[in-house]
Parts: C-alpha cells; sequence; structure tokens
C-alpha cells in the first residue's frame, strides 16, 4: 500500500469514527445533507446483501427464473413497497413492478408526491414463480431473511405491504387485506400501512379509492414523522 493509500484509510477510520462518536450521542442527520453518519454502511451493506445472495439456488424457483428480482430504489429512503413476487416483465428486467401491475404502483407512487427513485421496492421472494402461481410457503421461508436484512440496511420510515401474500407474511397473520387495509401496524421496528395490490387493483377498479384513502395516511404520517 503507498502512503497516500494509508493516509487515506487512516482517514476514512478517523471519519467513521467519529460518525459513530456522534450517532451513539443520538444524531444521526447533518443539516444540509441526509443520514451523512449512515450513509457508507448502507450502501455497502444493500450491497452485501445482494453479493450473499449470488447466483441463488437455495430454492426450487432458480430452476425457472431468467433473473433474481433484488429490489430497487433509494438505499435511504422513508418509504418502502413491499409486493409479493416477480412477474414475466419483472422476471425478464430483474427489476420489480415494471410491468402493468408496476406502472399502476408508479402512479401510485407519484400520487403521493414520490417519484419511484426516493422509495425502495421489493418482494416477499426474488424470483418468479412459475405460471404467476403464489410462491410456497418453503420459498417465502427461504428468502425471507433476505427481505428482512434489506429492511434493516434501508430502515425505512414506513412500509406499505401490497395485497394479501405481503401483508400475512409480514405479520406472521392468517387475517385478509380487506381487514387489514388501512391500520398502522408494528412490524419489525417500524411502521407497515397494508393496501390493496396493484394487479387487485387493476381488476377491481372500484377498491382504488380505499387504497388510495390508506395511501392519504401514509402520507400523513411522513409528514408527521418528518416535523417531529
Ligand atoms: N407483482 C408483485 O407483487 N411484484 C412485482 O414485482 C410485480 C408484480
Amino acid at each position: 500500500m503507498t502512503e497516500k493509500q494509508l493516509e487515506s484509510t487512516e482517514l476514512h477510520r478517523q471519519v467513521k469514527k467519529h460518525l459513530e462518536r456522534i450517532q451513539e450521542m443520538g444524531i444521526t442527520e447533518i443539516k444540509g445533507s441526509r443520514r451523512v453518519a449512515r450513509e457508507p454502511d448502507i450502501i455497502l451493506s444493500l450491497e452485501k446483501i445482494r453479493e450473499d445472495i449470488g447466483d441463488c439456488t437455495r430454492c426450487q424457483l432458480h430452476e425457472k427464473r431468467t433473473n433474481i428480482v433484488f429490489g430497487t430504489g433509494d438505499p435511504h429512503a422513508q418509504l418502502m413497497f413491499i409486493g409479493e413476487a416477480p412477474g414475466h416483465d419483472e422476471d425478464i428486467k430483474g427489476e420489480p413492478f415494471v410491468g402493468r401491475a408496476g406502472q399502476l404502483l408508479t402512479k401510485m407512487i407519484e400520487a403521493m408526491g414520490y417519484k419511484r427513485s426516493h422509495v425502495y421496492i421489493a418482494n416477499i421472494v426474488k424470483c418468479r414463480p412459475p405460471d404467476n402461481r403464489y410462491p410456497e410457503p418453503d420459498e417465502s421461508k427461504t428468502c425471507y431473511p433476505f427481505l428482512l436484512q434489506q429492511i434493516d440496511a434501508v430502515k425505512p420510515k414506513i412500509i406499505v405491504s401490497l395485497g394479501n401474500l405481503a401483508t400475512q407474511t409480514l405479520l406472521e397473520t392468517k387475517t385478509g387485506i380487506t381487514a387489514l387495509h388501512g391500520t398502522f401496524r408494528e412490524f419489525h421496528g417500524t411502521t407497515l400501512m397494508p393496501t390493496y395490490h396493484p394487479a387487485f387493483l387493476l381488476r377491481n377498479p372500484n377498491m382504488k379509492k380505499p387504497c388510495w384513502e390508506d395511501l392519504k395516511k401514509v402520507i400523513e404520517f411522513l409528514k408527521n414523522s418528518s416535523s417531529s
């Protein structure tokens, strides 16, 4: 290692130590820049999670998938959406929610005043179930730890779970989305708002209104949490 590299490693170590110290004092944001104290760890952490997943063969879904759909968006997002599983378009592109349901989700995000790139989007499972069937419990169980790691890395202020499978998996319940939607829940150290899946909304446009009511609660929650 050259002297210059040694110096920059030492500087990096000192900056990291300083940031850890001020973080211990409860300072997690520095005016003028977003969550500077956490930034390097978060990005590395998401990269590391993706690296750990590798060319995954942990469950049978790997046999028919084209791409692993890891998740996309702002690694510092305050708002995270969790869907069920990639479909055909997502499998081809390697990105969540890019098909018809994804286009509707993008509209929902924009109606909330965000861009897609401002939020983080992931699914319960990262590989497409053949013929768009529901993921099997063992497939969800195998993939789930990686999603939890992603949530830990992003640390969103609120998660919106989309539809029955995502909501029931995250909340470990058999209660359906009709009963759960629109109610704030606690989940994994953060807040969760269940709402309808955009694919369901495409089939049932009359349910867009109640979904919008749920999303308005999320907007209000984020507004209050950023002013406190
Ligand atoms: N439906 C989902 O639940 N996730 C996607 O990524 C696409 C469609």
